[in-house]
Protein backbone atom coordinates (compact mmCIF):
# COMPACT_ATOMS: atom_id res chain seq x y z
CA UNK A 1 0.00 0.00 0.00
CA UNK A 2 1.34 3.18 -1.06
CA UNK A 3 -0.04 6.62 0.27
CA UNK A 4 0.47 10.58 -0.80
CA UNK A 5 1.15 12.69 1.62
CA UNK A 6 1.56 16.62 2.16
CA UNK A 7 5.16 17.71 4.18
CA UNK A 8 5.44 21.28 3.10
CA UNK A 9 2.66 23.85 2.56
CA UNK A 10 2.65 25.58 -0.75
CA UNK A 11 3.07 29.50 -1.37
CA UNK A 12 1.77 30.59 -4.44
CA UNK A 13 1.55 28.07 -6.78
CA UNK A 14 2.07 24.37 -5.41
CA UNK A 15 5.10 22.05 -6.53
CA UNK A 16 5.55 18.31 -6.98
CA UNK A 17 8.10 18.24 -4.21
CA UNK A 18 5.62 19.30 -1.51
CA UNK A 19 4.25 16.22 -1.53
CA UNK A 20 6.05 12.38 -0.90
CA UNK A 21 4.87 9.22 -2.04
CA UNK A 22 4.91 6.47 1.45
CA UNK A 23 4.46 2.75 1.68
CA UNK A 24 2.54 1.74 4.75
CA UNK A 25 1.82 -1.47 5.98
CA UNK A 26 -1.55 -3.26 4.26
CA UNK A 27 -4.19 -2.82 6.90
CA UNK A 28 -5.54 -5.33 8.65
CA UNK A 29 -9.14 -5.99 8.04
CA UNK A 30 -11.59 -5.83 11.54
CA UNK A 31 -14.66 -7.04 11.86
CA UNK A 32 -16.91 -4.40 10.76
CA UNK A 33 -14.20 -3.07 7.98
CA UNK A 34 -13.66 -3.96 4.98
CA UNK A 35 -10.13 -3.45 2.96
CA UNK A 36 -11.01 -1.82 -0.94
CA UNK A 37 -8.28 -1.21 -3.41
CA UNK A 38 -8.51 1.98 -5.10
CA UNK A 39 -9.64 1.85 -8.65
CA UNK A 40 -9.98 5.75 -9.58
CA UNK A 41 -9.07 8.92 -7.87
CA UNK A 42 -10.27 12.39 -7.96
CA UNK A 43 -7.73 15.36 -8.11
CA UNK A 44 -10.14 18.65 -7.44
CA UNK A 45 -9.34 22.14 -7.28
CA UNK A 46 -10.70 22.46 -3.73
CA UNK A 47 -7.53 20.23 -2.73
CA UNK A 48 -5.54 23.68 -3.12
CA UNK A 49 -7.12 25.20 -0.47
CA UNK A 50 -6.75 22.56 1.72
CA UNK A 51 -3.22 22.23 1.28
CA UNK A 52 -2.94 26.06 3.48
CA UNK A 53 -4.30 24.54 6.49
CA UNK A 54 -6.82 22.12 6.45
CA UNK A 55 -4.78 18.98 5.39
CA UNK A 56 -2.42 17.78 8.07
CA UNK A 57 1.08 17.63 6.89
CA UNK A 58 2.99 14.07 6.77
CA UNK A 59 -0.35 12.52 7.15
CA UNK A 60 -3.27 10.63 5.31
CA UNK A 61 -5.16 12.70 2.85
CA UNK A 62 -8.82 13.15 1.85
CA UNK A 63 -9.98 12.87 -1.57
CA UNK A 64 -12.97 11.29 -3.84
CA UNK A 65 -12.32 7.71 -5.16
CA UNK A 66 -13.79 4.22 -6.20
CA UNK A 67 -12.36 1.39 -5.29
CA UNK A 68 -13.26 -2.44 -5.22
CA UNK A 69 -13.57 -4.55 -1.91
CA UNK A 70 -11.06 -7.15 -1.78
CA UNK A 71 -11.80 -8.55 1.47
CA UNK A 72 -14.04 -7.92 4.28
CA UNK A 73 -15.38 -8.14 8.03
CA UNK A 74 -18.65 -7.18 7.66
CA UNK A 75 -21.33 -8.75 5.83
CA UNK A 76 -22.67 -5.51 4.46
CA UNK A 77 -19.88 -5.27 1.74
CA UNK A 78 -18.56 -8.43 -0.33
CA UNK A 79 -15.88 -8.71 -2.14
CA UNK A 80 -16.10 -7.61 -5.81
CA UNK A 81 -18.46 -4.74 -4.29
CA UNK A 82 -17.65 -1.23 -5.97
CA UNK A 83 -17.92 1.83 -4.00
CA UNK A 84 -17.01 5.77 -3.63
CA UNK A 85 -15.40 6.42 -0.35
CA UNK A 86 -13.74 9.54 0.56
CA UNK A 87 -9.90 7.73 1.06
CA UNK A 88 -8.40 8.95 -1.80
CA UNK A 89 -4.41 9.78 -2.72
CA UNK A 90 -3.56 5.74 -2.21
CA UNK A 91 -3.80 2.97 -3.19
CA UNK A 92 -5.79 0.93 -0.78
CA UNK A 93 -8.45 2.00 1.65
CA UNK A 94 -10.01 0.45 5.56
CA UNK A 95 -13.57 1.65 5.17
CA UNK A 96 -16.41 0.82 7.09
CA UNK A 97 -20.35 0.41 5.71
CA UNK A 98 -20.93 4.01 6.88
CA UNK A 99 -18.16 5.10 5.02
CA UNK A 100 -18.96 4.31 1.61
CA UNK A 101 -21.73 3.86 -0.79
CA UNK A 102 -22.75 1.33 -2.71
CA UNK A 103 -22.23 1.72 -6.82
CA UNK A 104 -24.77 0.73 -8.26
CA UNK A 105 -24.05 -1.18 -11.92
CA UNK A 106 -25.04 1.20 -15.16
CA UNK A 107 -24.98 -1.21 -18.01
CA UNK A 108 -23.41 1.21 -20.95
CA UNK A 109 -22.23 3.91 -17.98
CA UNK A 110 -18.49 4.64 -17.40
CA UNK A 111 -17.53 3.63 -13.74
CA UNK A 112 -15.65 6.98 -14.38
CA UNK A 113 -18.88 8.81 -14.88
CA UNK A 114 -19.69 8.14 -10.97
CA UNK A 115 -17.10 10.94 -9.97
CA UNK A 116 -17.49 12.73 -13.14
CA UNK A 117 -20.79 14.04 -14.30
CA UNK A 118 -22.47 11.86 -12.06
CA UNK A 119 -20.48 12.34 -8.98
CA UNK A 120 -20.31 16.09 -6.47
CA UNK A 121 -18.78 17.67 -10.33
CA UNK A 122 -21.93 16.95 -12.12
CA UNK A 123 -23.87 17.33 -8.83
CA UNK A 124 -22.54 20.69 -8.79
CA UNK A 125 -23.49 22.02 -12.32
CA UNK A 126 -27.11 20.60 -11.66
CA UNK A 127 -27.59 22.15 -8.33
CA UNK A 128 -26.31 25.44 -9.67
CA UNK A 129 -28.22 25.30 -12.50
CA UNK A 130 -31.76 24.10 -10.91
CA UNK A 131 -32.07 24.81 -7.08
CA UNK A 132 -29.22 28.19 -6.93
CA UNK A 133 -29.65 29.82 -10.53
CA UNK A 134 -33.14 28.29 -11.39
CA UNK A 135 -32.40 28.38 -15.21
CA UNK A 136 -34.95 28.82 -16.75
CA UNK A 137 -35.88 27.44 -20.38
CA UNK A 138 -34.93 29.94 -23.24
CA UNK A 139 -32.48 31.58 -20.99
CA UNK A 140 -28.66 32.67 -21.82
CA UNK A 141 -26.10 30.81 -19.53
CA UNK A 142 -22.88 32.08 -19.49
CA UNK A 143 -20.44 29.76 -17.65
CA UNK A 144 -16.49 29.72 -16.32
CA UNK A 145 -13.93 27.08 -16.58
CA UNK A 146 -16.52 25.66 -18.90
CA UNK A 147 -13.87 23.36 -20.14
CA UNK A 148 -13.57 21.42 -16.32
CA UNK A 149 -15.80 18.98 -14.80
CA UNK A 150 -18.51 21.23 -13.95
CA UNK A 151 -18.39 23.28 -16.83
CA UNK A 152 -18.95 20.57 -18.95
CA UNK A 153 -21.09 19.00 -17.00
CA UNK A 154 -23.02 22.55 -16.53
CA UNK A 155 -22.71 22.59 -20.23
CA UNK A 156 -24.47 19.76 -21.30
CA UNK A 157 -27.16 19.48 -18.43
CA UNK A 158 -28.27 23.15 -19.09
CA UNK A 159 -28.84 22.18 -22.77
CA UNK A 160 -30.94 19.45 -21.39
CA UNK A 161 -32.87 21.66 -19.00
CA UNK A 162 -33.62 23.88 -22.63
CA UNK A 163 -31.58 26.86 -21.90
CA UNK A 164 -30.83 29.09 -24.72
CA UNK A 165 -27.73 30.19 -25.99
CA UNK A 166 -24.99 29.24 -23.81
CA UNK A 167 -21.60 30.54 -23.75
CA UNK A 168 -17.99 29.76 -22.05
CA UNK A 169 -15.05 30.85 -20.96
CA UNK A 170 -11.82 28.96 -20.78
CA UNK A 171 -7.94 28.78 -20.75
CA UNK A 172 -7.39 28.08 -24.29
CA UNK A 173 -8.44 28.15 -27.79
CA UNK A 174 -8.19 24.60 -28.40
CA UNK A 175 -10.65 23.60 -25.36
CA UNK A 176 -13.21 26.81 -26.65
CA UNK A 177 -13.27 24.58 -29.76
CA UNK A 178 -14.18 21.53 -27.42
CA UNK A 179 -17.19 23.23 -26.17
CA UNK A 180 -18.86 23.95 -29.43
CA UNK A 181 -17.84 21.28 -31.25
CA UNK A 182 -18.35 18.22 -28.78
CA UNK A 183 -20.31 19.41 -25.46
CA UNK A 184 -22.91 21.68 -27.39
CA UNK A 185 -21.71 25.23 -26.18
CA UNK A 186 -23.16 27.57 -28.63
CA UNK A 187 -20.38 29.92 -28.11
CA UNK A 188 -16.72 29.53 -26.35
CA UNK A 189 -13.57 32.06 -25.71
CA UNK A 190 -9.81 31.93 -24.38
CA UNK A 191 -9.74 34.37 -21.82
CA UNK A 192 -6.04 34.20 -22.51
CA UNK A 193 -7.06 35.72 -26.26
CA UNK A 194 -8.13 39.43 -25.08
CA UNK A 195 -9.91 41.26 -21.74
CA UNK A 196 -12.22 38.96 -20.92
CA UNK A 197 -14.79 42.06 -20.56
CA UNK A 198 -14.65 41.98 -24.49
CA UNK A 199 -14.70 38.76 -24.97
CA UNK A 200 -17.83 38.18 -23.13
CA UNK A 201 -19.56 41.16 -24.34
CA UNK A 202 -18.91 39.78 -27.68
CA UNK A 203 -20.22 36.23 -27.33
CA UNK A 204 -23.67 37.61 -25.48
CA UNK A 205 -24.43 40.74 -27.51
CA UNK A 206 -27.96 40.19 -25.84
CA UNK A 207 -26.59 40.12 -22.25
CA UNK A 208 -26.92 36.79 -20.46
CA UNK A 209 -29.63 35.74 -17.52
CA UNK A 210 -27.58 33.39 -15.77
CA UNK A 211 -24.25 32.79 -14.99
CA UNK A 212 -22.55 29.37 -12.88
CA UNK A 213 -19.20 31.14 -11.76
CA UNK A 214 -16.12 28.28 -11.40
CA UNK A 215 -13.46 31.35 -11.19
CA UNK A 216 -14.19 34.11 -9.66
CA UNK A 217 -12.50 37.68 -9.56
CA UNK A 218 -12.44 39.13 -13.58
CA UNK A 219 -14.16 36.29 -14.72
CA UNK A 220 -17.53 37.05 -12.52
CA UNK A 221 -16.78 40.99 -12.90
CA UNK A 222 -17.20 40.11 -16.68
CA UNK A 223 -20.47 38.38 -15.75
CA UNK A 224 -21.99 40.99 -13.58
CA UNK A 225 -21.10 43.76 -16.32
CA UNK A 226 -23.20 41.82 -18.96
CA UNK A 227 -25.75 40.45 -16.72
CA UNK A 228 -29.44 41.32 -17.63
CA UNK A 229 -30.97 43.23 -14.81
CA UNK A 230 -32.60 40.54 -12.22
CA UNK A 231 -30.09 38.19 -13.60
CA UNK A 232 -28.89 35.35 -11.14
CA UNK A 233 -25.31 34.12 -10.74
CA UNK A 234 -24.51 30.62 -8.67
CA UNK A 235 -21.41 31.00 -7.17
CA UNK A 236 -19.49 27.75 -7.42
CA UNK A 237 -15.94 28.35 -7.09
CA UNK A 238 -13.48 31.18 -7.04
CA UNK A 239 -10.49 28.99 -8.81
CA UNK A 240 -8.43 32.17 -9.57
CA UNK A 241 -7.42 32.73 -6.39
CA UNK A 242 -6.78 29.37 -4.66
CA UNK A 243 -3.12 30.16 -5.00
CA UNK A 244 -3.80 33.71 -3.25
CA UNK A 245 -2.64 35.57 -6.51
CA UNK A 246 -5.58 37.32 -7.14
CA UNK A 247 -8.48 38.08 -5.10
CA UNK A 248 -11.96 35.95 -5.07
CA UNK A 249 -13.93 39.44 -4.84
CA UNK A 250 -15.59 41.02 -8.31
CA UNK A 251 -14.17 45.20 -8.12
CA UNK A 252 -17.44 45.62 -9.22
CA UNK A 253 -19.52 44.08 -7.03
CA UNK A 254 -21.96 47.12 -6.05
CA UNK A 255 -23.26 46.56 -9.49
CA UNK A 256 -25.40 43.89 -7.92
CA UNK A 257 -27.62 46.62 -6.42
CA UNK A 258 -28.26 48.60 -9.70
CA UNK A 259 -29.04 45.89 -11.63
CA UNK A 260 -31.12 43.93 -8.75
CA UNK A 261 -29.08 40.74 -9.69
CA UNK A 262 -28.65 38.01 -6.72
CA UNK A 263 -25.93 36.23 -6.39
CA UNK A 264 -25.84 33.25 -4.36
CA UNK A 265 -22.94 30.97 -2.85
CA UNK A 266 -23.55 27.33 -2.78
CA UNK A 267 -21.86 23.97 -1.55
CA UNK A 268 -22.47 21.09 -3.18
CA UNK A 269 -21.89 18.80 0.26
CA UNK A 270 -25.21 20.70 1.44
CA UNK A 271 -26.98 19.17 -1.47
CA UNK A 272 -26.46 15.40 -1.62
CA UNK A 273 -30.46 14.88 -1.62
CA UNK A 274 -30.35 15.83 -4.88
CA UNK A 275 -28.09 13.12 -5.80
CA UNK A 276 -30.90 10.47 -6.54
CA UNK A 277 -32.64 13.00 -8.87
CA UNK A 278 -29.45 13.68 -10.73
CA UNK A 279 -28.97 9.98 -11.63
CA UNK A 280 -32.57 10.04 -12.51
CA UNK A 281 -32.15 12.91 -14.85
CA UNK A 282 -29.31 11.75 -16.51
CA UNK A 283 -28.24 8.20 -16.86
CA UNK A 284 -30.99 7.61 -19.65
CA UNK A 285 -28.92 10.10 -21.54
CA UNK A 286 -25.44 8.55 -20.88
CA UNK A 287 -26.98 4.87 -21.49
CA UNK A 288 -28.45 5.95 -24.84
CA UNK A 289 -24.82 8.30 -25.56
CA UNK A 290 -26.36 11.12 -26.28
CA UNK A 291 -24.35 12.79 -23.69
CA UNK A 292 -20.90 11.79 -22.16
CA UNK A 293 -19.27 12.46 -19.21
CA UNK A 294 -16.46 14.40 -19.99
CA UNK A 295 -12.82 13.22 -18.79
CA UNK A 296 -9.29 13.10 -18.84
CA UNK A 297 -7.75 9.76 -17.36
CA UNK A 298 -4.29 10.22 -16.38
CA UNK A 299 -2.66 6.82 -15.75
CA UNK A 300 -1.01 5.53 -12.79
CA UNK A 301 -1.04 5.74 -9.24
CA UNK A 302 2.50 7.59 -9.70
CA UNK A 303 1.04 10.41 -11.81
CA UNK A 304 -1.27 11.37 -9.19
CA UNK A 305 1.09 14.57 -7.99
CA UNK A 306 1.51 15.46 -11.65
CA UNK A 307 -2.04 14.73 -12.30
CA UNK A 308 -3.47 17.10 -9.42
CA UNK A 309 -0.82 20.28 -10.64
CA UNK A 310 -1.98 19.42 -14.41
CA UNK A 311 -5.41 20.10 -13.48
CA UNK A 312 -4.74 23.30 -11.49
CA UNK A 313 -3.02 24.64 -14.58
CA UNK A 314 -5.71 23.89 -16.73
CA UNK A 315 -4.01 20.96 -18.80
CA UNK A 316 -7.31 18.98 -18.28
CA UNK A 317 -10.66 18.45 -20.35
CA UNK A 318 -13.85 17.69 -17.98
CA UNK A 319 -13.09 16.11 -15.15
CA UNK A 320 -9.24 15.16 -14.28
CA UNK A 321 -9.37 11.32 -12.72
CA UNK A 322 -6.38 9.48 -12.46
CA UNK A 323 -6.57 5.09 -12.74
CA UNK A 324 -4.72 2.64 -10.83
P1 LIG B 1 -11.93 21.88 -13.30
O1 LIG B 1 -12.70 23.02 -13.84
O2 LIG B 1 -12.04 20.57 -13.98
O3 LIG B 1 -10.37 22.23 -13.21
C1 LIG B 1 -9.97 23.49 -12.79
C2 LIG B 1 -9.89 24.44 -13.99
O4 LIG B 1 -9.75 25.76 -13.52
C3 LIG B 1 -8.68 24.20 -14.87
O5 LIG B 1 -8.93 23.21 -15.84
C4 LIG B 1 -8.44 25.59 -15.49
O6 LIG B 1 -9.03 25.61 -16.78
C5 LIG B 1 -9.20 26.53 -14.56
N1 LIG B 1 -8.29 27.51 -13.95
C6 LIG B 1 -7.20 27.30 -13.20
N2 LIG B 1 -6.64 28.48 -12.83
C7 LIG B 1 -7.41 29.45 -13.39
C8 LIG B 1 -7.34 30.87 -13.39
N3 LIG B 1 -6.38 31.53 -12.74
N4 LIG B 1 -8.30 31.55 -14.08
C9 LIG B 1 -9.28 30.91 -14.75
N5 LIG B 1 -9.38 29.57 -14.78
C10 LIG B 1 -8.46 28.85 -14.11
O7 LIG B 1 -12.29 21.71 -11.77
P2 LIG B 1 -13.73 21.39 -11.16
O8 LIG B 1 -13.55 20.29 -10.19
O9 LIG B 1 -14.70 21.25 -12.24
O10 LIG B 1 -14.04 22.70 -10.31
C11 LIG B 1 -14.39 23.92 -10.96
C12 LIG B 1 -14.75 24.96 -9.89
O11 LIG B 1 -15.87 24.50 -9.15
C13 LIG B 1 -13.65 25.22 -8.88
O12 LIG B 1 -13.67 26.58 -8.53
C14 LIG B 1 -14.08 24.40 -7.69
O13 LIG B 1 -13.54 24.87 -6.47
C15 LIG B 1 -15.56 24.57 -7.77
N6 LIG B 1 -16.37 23.55 -7.10
C16 LIG B 1 -17.21 23.97 -6.11
C17 LIG B 1 -18.02 23.08 -5.48
C18 LIG B 1 -18.99 23.58 -4.45
O14 LIG B 1 -19.51 22.78 -3.67
N7 LIG B 1 -19.25 24.87 -4.42
C19 LIG B 1 -17.96 21.72 -5.82
C20 LIG B 1 -17.09 21.32 -6.85
C21 LIG B 1 -16.28 22.26 -7.49
P3 LIG B 1 -8.70 26.76 -17.87
O15 LIG B 1 -7.95 26.09 -18.97
O16 LIG B 1 -10.06 27.19 -18.30
O17 LIG B 1 -7.90 27.84 -17.20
Amino acid sequence: MTEIQLVRRPSGAPTADLFAYVETEPPTVRPGTALVQNLLLSVDPYMRECMDAEWELNASLEGRAIGRVIESGTPELGPGDLVFHRQGWRTHALVTPAEVRKLDDLPGVPLSAHLGILGGTGLSAYVGLTRIAKLQPGETLFVTAAAGGVGTAAGRIAKLLGAGRVIGSTGSTAKAKYLTEEVGFDAAFSYRSGPIGELLADAAPDGVDVCLDNVGGEHLAAAIDVLRPRGRIAWCGAVSSYDHQAPAAPSNLYEVVGKQLRLEGFLVREHQDARPELYDFLTPYLRSGEIVSDQTIVPGFGSMVDAFLAMLRGENVGKMLVEL
